[in-house]
């Protein structure tokens, strides 16, 4: 089997499986039983044809996968993919790229270096921030800590990469109470805990509450990180984010902005005063693979302070051809020494959408949570639990008797039967709710349409 066959043989199933995609059953119908008995077996001793290799992963995985790359999947908070950015991260791949170092890939370190320049524009972030190209919103949450650890460290007189966290002075910690855990199992990760956490109250939509802050900020000295959010993963809320960087620097705070998804409001003119002030922040996670609809994985950790970005995660060794002039090498931003070239893709779905096209696939996401909401409100059998600001909305189902805790989920697996479409649960204030979550650039009004037709017949056959 050549190459050239083989990899056309990946081309036709990738398409058909695209083509199929948004008339496919959403969730996955092979077991677990099922996909091990027909993946597993021995390794064999002699390699099998690559191309029988490549058939049977393409039909056996095919019942396993959950086409949450299509239009009617509202399940967690999980974007599509832009056929420019598969295509571009085809390419990538096919290069086989190591863009730790700028000798290793120019091309991409070019691509990046113009990405974070767009990306930067396009947020409304300081134009000097660094960008480390990471793998989503948990290691761009790591990325950004750690920076801010080794900055708050610094400026206390403590060098953490030489010492470590060992005798060093305290590092207090303030997290909003609705933070994503993503960001505590960061603070886990750079050993600064989870217990020790200052948690601020957040209000009845999730956003943290600049009174309880003040509160909690008052009798804090010395080293200080306070962690923000744009986009509440179940409400899609949003923290006063001038409220707590003006609270913040009266402490020499650093502040750190989780904005998955949510920091993308601010392509949009109708919503981009959801992010008031966040451009006063120190860091900002932000994820590709959600609202810019790139493959997975991908993400962003933006960081104000350069110096600090660089020195809480760049590395150096003799054999490194390091750059000598204004060349990116990406080992001093991402915590990563050999990765994937994932900015290709990126900048192909940034190139392609362009500023209007950016601003088209939020507003157009969130018009449709809202849609979907309010019809599903209008039946008369569930009831939105948040303000729609963005594309998130929560839902709870009415029953006609009985308990709604109870209904609500009973429906939620119901739909995730049915596979018309996809949703998930969770607990908002108490209550049991459905989650919808529009990201994918794909989804259109039929779509939310059908689906809502599909979750209303759950709704009966669970009376
Ligand atoms: C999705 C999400 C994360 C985690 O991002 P990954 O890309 O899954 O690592 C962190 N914070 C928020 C608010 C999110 O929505």
């Amino acid at each position: 089997m050549n190459r050239t066959d083989l990899l056309h043989s990946a081309f036709v199933r990738a398409n058909e499986f695209l083509d199929a995609l948004p008339e496919r059953r959403v969730p996955p119908t092979a077991t677990l039983e099922s996909l091990r008995s027909a993946l597993g077996g021995p390794l064999p001793d002699d390699g099998v044809d690559p191309q029988t290799v490549l058939e049977d992963l393409d039909r056996i995985a095919r019942p396993g996968l959950m086409a949450n790359a299509g239009p009617r999947f509202f399940g967690f908070v999980i974007g599509g993919t832009l056929p420019v950015s598969i295509a571009a991260d085809w390419l990538a791949v096919a290069w086989d790229q190591n863009p730790g170092i700028y000798v290793l890939s120019p091309a991409e370190a070019v691509a990046e270096e113009i990405a974070s320049a767009w990306l930067i524009d396009l947020l409304g972030l300081p134009r000097e921030s660094g960008v480390g190209f990471v793998t989503g919103g948990q290691m761009a949450n790591f990325t950004t800590l750690c920076a801010a650890r080794y900055e708050v460290l610094r400026r206390a007189g403590w060098d953490v990469n030489e010492l470590g966290l060992q005798g060093a002075p305290k590092v207090n910690v303030v997290v909003g109470a609705e933070g994503h855990v993503t960001v505590f199992r960061a603070l886990r990760y750079l050993g600064l805990g989870t217990k020790s956490v200052h948690l601020v109250k957040s209000d009845e939509q999730g956003r943290m509450r600049a009174d309880d802050l003040e509160k909690v900020l008052a009798p804090l000295e010395g080293p200080t990180i306070v962690c923000a959010q744009a986009g509440n993963v179940n409400s899609g809320a949003f923290d006063p984010f001038d409220a707590i960087v003006d609270l913040a620097s009266a402490k020499n705070a650093w502040v750190h902005v989780d904005g998955a998804f949510g920091l993308w409001a601010a392509v949009s003119p109708t919503r981009r005063h959801l992010v008031k002030g966040v451009e006063r922040a120190d860091s900002w996670a932000v994820d590709a693979h959600k609202w810019l609809n790139v493959p997975q994985d991908s993400g962003f950790a933006i960081i104000r302070d350069r110096a600090a970005h660089r020195a809480g995660v760049s590395t150096d060794a003799e054999y490194l051809i390091k750059a000598t002039g204004e060349e990116r090498d990406a080992v001093d931003w991402n915590p990563e020494f050999s990765r994937r070239a994932r900015g290709f893709a990126v900048y192909a779905a940034l190139r392609s959408l362009g500023r209007q096209g950016m601003r088209e696939l939020v507003d157009r996401c969130c018009d449709l949570a809202k849609r979907m909401a309010e019809k599903l409100e209008a039946s008369g059998r569930a009831t939105i639990l948040n303000e729609i600001v963005v594309n998130q909305a929560l839902i709870r189902f009415v029953p006609k008797s009985g308990d709604a805790d109870e209904f609500t989920r009973n429906v939620i697996t119901r739909i995730q039967q049915d596979g018309t479409c996809w949703l998930g649960g969770t607990t908002w204030k108490d209550k049991a709710a459905m989650r919808i979550s529009v990201s994918n650039w794909s989804t259109t009004e039929s779509d939310v349409d059908r689906s809502v037709e599909a979750i209303l017949k759950c709704v009966e056959a669970a009376s």
